[in-house]
C-alpha cells in the first residue's frame, strides 16, 4: 500500500475542494435554516456547474456519463465532500442514490439499467432504499414482515417500512421483501424489488422527525406503507432469493462511502475547534488553546481522525485489489471505528464552542443532530464488534457462538 496520494488523485481533489468552500459552504446556512426543499434551484444550478467541470458521478464509469474512479480515488473525494452537508448531493454520489446506482449496475437487467440507472446517473431522477421495519429489528433484518407474493405477473406487496431514506420526492425504491419464505436459509428468503413510488399502493405515511427535524426532500427518512402495491415480476433484481447477497455486495462500498463522509465531517469539525481554540480569548491574552483539556482535545481528535483515515484507505484498497468479501472484518472495524470518531470529534468541537456550538450558526449542531445515527444505521455498532470479535475468537479455537 502506498502512502502517497497519487498526483492525478490530489488535482482532482483540489479541484472539488474549491468547488466545496467556493461554491457550497455559502449555502449551507440557509440550507440549514429553510431545509432541502427550498435549496433545489441552487442544487440544480450546483449540479449544472458540477457537470460542466467534469466532476460528476465520480464513482459512475466514463461509459456511462461519470468519471471512473476506483473506490480508493473515491474514497479520497468522499472525504471532501464530506465536509459540507451539501457535498455529495451536488456531485450526484450522495447516499442512498449511490448504493442503487451500483446495484442496478451489477443486477440490473438492460431494461431496468435504461429505464432506472441512466435517468439516476443524469440526476434526473432520485431513489431510496425501503428495509428497515418499525416492529422488527434492523439490526437482524432475516425478521422481516413485508411480504411480495407472485400473482401471474406481478409481485404483489404488503408491509411497513420506516427510515426509507430520501423517500420523500423519489422516482422508485428498491424493496426488500420476503419472496420465499420457506428457503432453507433465512439469508434466501428476500429479494430486491424496484417499485416505483407513483404505484398504486405505495404510500409516503410522513416524514419521521429525527431530533426535532421532520427534514424534506432529499434530507428526510420517511414511513412508508405497502397495501397490495403490484409491480411486474421484472422488477426483480437479481435472482429470487438473493436480496441479503445483494445487500452484502452493497454494504462494503457503502460503508468506504459513508466512512470518509464522516471523515470529511471530522475535519470540518476539527478546523472550526482549533481556529475557536486560537482564536476565542478566556482571560485576557490567552486564547482557549492555552488550556491542556483543549490541547488534549487537539491531539487526541487529530490522531484518530489519522487513525480512521488509514484503516479506510486500507480497506478501500483490499475492496479495489481482492473484493468486498475479502475485507468482510476491515469493512466491519470501520464501520464502528469512525462513527466513534466523528462523533467524539464533533462533541469536543461543539463543546470547544460553548453554547455558540449548540446555535446553527456552525454546522455542528445540524451535523450532531443528524450523525448520532452513524453507529446505528449500516448495522449497529455492536453488531459489527460482536461479529469481528466472533470470527477472530474463532481462529483461536472458540466454537460456540
Ligand atoms: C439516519 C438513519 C437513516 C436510515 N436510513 C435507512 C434507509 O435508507 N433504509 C433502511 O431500510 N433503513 C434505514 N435506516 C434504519 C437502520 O438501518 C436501522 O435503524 C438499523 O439497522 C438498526 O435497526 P433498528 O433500528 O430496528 O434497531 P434494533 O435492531 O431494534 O436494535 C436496537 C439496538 O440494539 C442493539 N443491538 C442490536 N443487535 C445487537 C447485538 N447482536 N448485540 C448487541 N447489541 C445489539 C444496538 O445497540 C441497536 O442500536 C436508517 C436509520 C437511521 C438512524
Amino acid at each position: 500500500m502506498d502512502f502517497e496520494i497519487p498526483k492525478s488523485t490530489r488535482d482532482i481533489t483540489n479541484r472539488i475542494r474549491a468547488f466545496v468552500e467556493g461554491e457550497l459552504m455559502p449555502l449551507e446556512a440557509r440550507y440549514i435554516g429553510s431545509g432541502f426543499k427550498e435549496m433545489l434551484p441552487q442544487m440544480a444550478e450546483a449540479r449544472a456547474k458540477v457537470k460542466a467541470l467534469g466532476l460528476w458521478a465520480p464513482h459512475i464509469a466514463e461509459a456511462r456519463g461519470g468519471m471512473g474512479l476506483s473506490l480508493t480515488q473515491f474514497a479520497h473525494v468522499s472525504e471532501v465532500l464530506g465536509r459540507s452537508p451539501l457535498g455529495h448531493f451536488a456531485f450526484n454520489c450522495q447516499a442512498p442514490d449511490v448504493g442503487n446506482m451500483e446495484v442496478l449496475q451489477h443486477f440490473g437487467t438492460e431494461a431496468q439499467k435504461e429505464r432506472w440507472l441512466g435517468p439516476l446517473i443524469g440526476g434526473e431522477i432520485r431513489s431510496c432504499f425501503s428495509m428497515t421495519e418499525p416492529e422488527m429489528p434492523g439490526s437482524n433484518p432475516v425478521m422481516m414482515e413485508t411480504r411480495a407474493e407472485v400473482d401471474g405477473d406481478d409481485y404483489v406487496i404488503n408491509g411497513r417500512k420506516w427510515f426509507t431514506s430520501s423517500a420523500d420526492g423519489a422516482a422508485f425504491a428498491i424493496v426488500m421483501a420476503v419472496t420465499n419464505p420457506k428457503a432453507d436459509s433465512p439469508y434466501l428468503r428476500a429479494s430486491q424489488i424496484i417499485v416505483p413510488t407513483d404505484t398504486p399502493g405505495f404510500e409516503r405515511v410522513r416524514n419521521i422527525s429525527v431530533m426535532g427535524d421532520p427534514g424534506d426532500d432529499y434530507a428526510s427518512h420517511a414511513e412508508i406503507l405497502y397495501t397490495d402495491c403490484r409491480v411486474p415480476r421484472s422488477n426483480l433484481l437479481g435472482a429470487e432469493g438473493a436480496g441479503f447477497v445483494i445487500a452484502q455486495e452493497r454494504l462494503g462500498p457503502g460503508r468506504i462511502h459513508h466512512c470518509m463522509r464522516w471523515i470529511g465531517i471530522s475535519e470540518r469539525a476539527f478546523d472550526l475547534m482549533c481556529a475557536r481554540a486560537a482564536g476565542r480569548e478566556i482571560a485576557p491574552g490567552r486564547p482557549l488553546g492555552t488550556r491542556q483539556m483543549v490541547q488534549q482535545w487537539i491531539a487526541e481528535s487529530r490522531a484518530e481522525i489519522d487513525a480512521a483515515r488509514l484503516m479506510v484507505l486500507k480497506t478501500a484498497w483490499r475492496i479495489d485489489k481482492e473484493g468486498a468479501a475479502a475485507a468482510r472484518d476491515d469493512i466491519s472495524l470501520i464501520k464502528f471505528y469512525v462513527a466513534g470518531v466523528l462523533q467524539r470529534v464533533l462533541d469536543r468541537a461543539i463543546q470547544a464552542h460553548g453554547a455558540l456550538g449548540m446555535t446553527d450558526q456552525t454546522p455542528l449542531s445540524y451535523w450532531w443532530r443528524h450523525e448520532r445515527g452513524a453507529r446505528i444505521y449500516d448495522g449497529p455498532d455492536e453488531v459489527h464488534k460482536s461479529s469481528v470479535a466472533k470470527r477472530i475468537l474463532r481462529t483461536y479455537g472458540m466454537t460456540q457462538s
